[in-house]
């Protein structure tokens, strides 16, 4: 059951500006959090569970979808968070009841030394969930190290079964690598593998039924995304051309393998905004991720962070808001000295205190509904 809400909203330069806006949100209340100023529903932070951080924007591959050819622009070295400034934001997310941490890029894996973030986020109390998203090329020689270091969960994109075709959409990329490297995870007894597949008309709608074949003999969920205009790539001079919607999945995969049976969400760690399926005799599963057919707004329960440090509302036009200065700043020197004391009764002090405040101002940016096209692309915004 859904109930509608009016509430006010704050602009990044931090005035507050009455809105009255209908919103559904969902029924569940969330803990009560001093920040919250009164609102309720997405753009409350307390119903903030999930944060993405993009650790790099920088990419081993191309895919068609992402990113144009050539001419990427990348953030220089000093632009990027270190280490600590992205264990200091997600200290400060976990004091605003933020539970699962998924690490992003660009391609997080080309990151130098990613074990040494997973171990340093791994280390804080509070984190419940922490997972990658790759696209597997560097993948396999990293995973002892990133299980070892306390990495919970792999997400891998690959949008073709075919090594072809997937070095087509990926420009470049070598399938074969990356199919060893999910099979390494599977043994390695990683919880129920993703393997994100992002369906485009024309390049590989006719493999919809085979990936979610996949799921009869490999306990993984395969997880079909509508392509989203975001930002320039080899897409965007005509988007529409290449989208093909949930319910054109849906029935390509139902004539190949019967009704799709609905899964119980809470069944599944991490589920984020895909409804989840099994096909009959399925051992894995099988979502959707509708973001263009059916936008999913009203129950987002997530923030995203870019490399550069800009907390962003949505990954479509939604606000953003600078935490670098923040995490830069001089004076951050008293951070975390709060008591759960100080922070029940909203008297918080130092850095912690101005991260919490700033994620706050960007959850109440979110918009009712997201704009049709994005204007950064995923590798910057962190997918
Ligand atoms: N490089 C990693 C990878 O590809 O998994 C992580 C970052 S990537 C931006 C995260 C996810 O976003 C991938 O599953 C990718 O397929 C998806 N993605 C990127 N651009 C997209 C777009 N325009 N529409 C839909 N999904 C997109
Ligand atoms: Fe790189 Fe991932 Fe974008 Fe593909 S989807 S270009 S792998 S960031």
């Amino acid at each position: 059951m859904t109930t509608a809400m009016c509430y006010q909203v704050k602009t990044a330069a931090g005035t507050t500006s009455p809105r009255g806006v209908s919103l559904n949100v969902l029924d569940t209340a969330p803990a009560a959090n001093p920040l919250s100023n009164g609102i309720t529903g997405p753009r409350d932070i307390s119903y903030v569970k999930m944060l993405r951080i993009s650790v790099t924007d920088v990419c081993n591959l191309r895919c068609v979808y992402c990113m144009p050819e050539e001419g990427v622009e990348w953030l220089g070295k000093s632009e990027i968070l270190s280490f600590e400034e992205i264990a200091a934001v997600v200290r400060a997310s976990v004091r605003l009841g933020i539970t699962h941490f998924k690490l992003t890029g660009g391609e997080p894996t080309a990151r130098k030394d990613l074990p040494v973030l997973v171990a340093l986020l791994r280390a804080i109390d509070g984190v419940r969930d922490l997972s990658l998203t790759t696209n597997g090329i560097l993948l396999g020689p990293q995973l002892v190290k990133l299980k070892a270091a306390g990495l919970d969960r792999i997400t891998v994109s690959m949008d073709s079964l075919r090594p072809e075709r997937f070095s087509e959409i990926t420009r470049g990329g070598d399938f074969h690598r990356v199919w060893a490297a999910i099979e390494q995870a599977l043994a390695m007894g990683f919880e129920r593998v993703k393997i994100n597949v992002v369906v485009m008309r024309g390049m590989n709608e006719n493999e919809v039924a085979d990936f979610a074949g996949l799921t009869k003999r490999w306990p993984v969920t395969v997880r079909f995304i509508e392509f989203m205009p975001l930002g320039r790539s080899g897409l965007t001079d005509n988007p529409l051309e290449s989208m093909v919607t949930e319910s054109q999945m849906r029935s390509q995969i139902e004539s190949a393998h019967g009704l799709l049976q609905p899964v119980d969400r809470t069944s599944e760690r991490g589920v984020g905004p895909a409804n989840v399926w099994r096909i009959d005799e399925g051992v894995g599963r099988v979502g959707f991720i509708s973001a263009m057919s059916k936008p999913f707004c009203d129950t987002c329960n997530r923030l995203r962070m870019t490399p550069e440090g800009l907390m962003r509302s949505c990954l479509f036009d939604g606000g953003e808001v600078d935490l670098k200065p923040i995490l830069r700043s001089e004076t951050h020197q008293a951070a975390s000295t709060q008591t759960p004391a100080e922070h029940n009764t909203g008297n918080l002090v130092g850095l912690d205190e101005r991260v919490m405040r700033a994620m706050t101002e960007c959850v109440a940016l979110k918009l009712d509904t997201h704009s049709f096209t994005g204007n950064k692309a995923m590798n910057r915004i962190g997918g």
